[in-house]
């Protein structure tokens, strides 16, 4: 496996700009991106912390999935993303040690990265992102 860093973490909130405005006041950090996910109905806003990123998730539909999260569980913590290299290899791999995934290939994520999600059944109850920056 090549996991490099923790690229980012996923945060669903109701409220976009509500938790931009205790980012940014009540944390200091700033804003520099948002942008709309419209195949997972999601707004995101991203925060850069050293090498690790804050992504701010809200729903765009009630039937989105991040809706539905916040619906079953709350707001809170939603995923994990580390980055890798080579993601199709590294999905071949985790797969063929037994973890479930959500994403079998990768896909378009936020920021023009490659993501793929693999199953919290199979990640100890955490939603774990592969992202890769090509
Ligand atoms: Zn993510």
């Amino acid at each position: 496996m090549e996991l490099t860093h923790i690229e980012h973490i996923g945060i669903a909130v109701a409220d976009l700009e509500q938790a931009i405005a205790f980012y940014e006041q009540s944390l200091g950090l700033k804003c520099y991106r948002i942008e709309e996910v419209t195949d997972q109905k999601v707004k995101t806003a991203f925060f850069q912390v050293g090498q690790t990123k804050i992504e701010l998730l809200e729903s765009m539909a009630p039937d989105g999935p991040i809706a539905k999260f916040i619906e079953k569980r709350g707001e809170g913590l939603h995923h994990l993303a580390f980055a890798v290299k080579n993601i199709e290899q590294q999905l071949e791999e985790v797969s063929s040690k037994g973890v479930q995934l959500i994403d079998s290939k990768p896909r378009k994520g936020a920021e023009g990265l490659d993501i793929a999600f693999l199953h919290p059944k199979s990640t100890k109850g955490v939603l774990v992102e592969f992202c890769e920056k090509r």
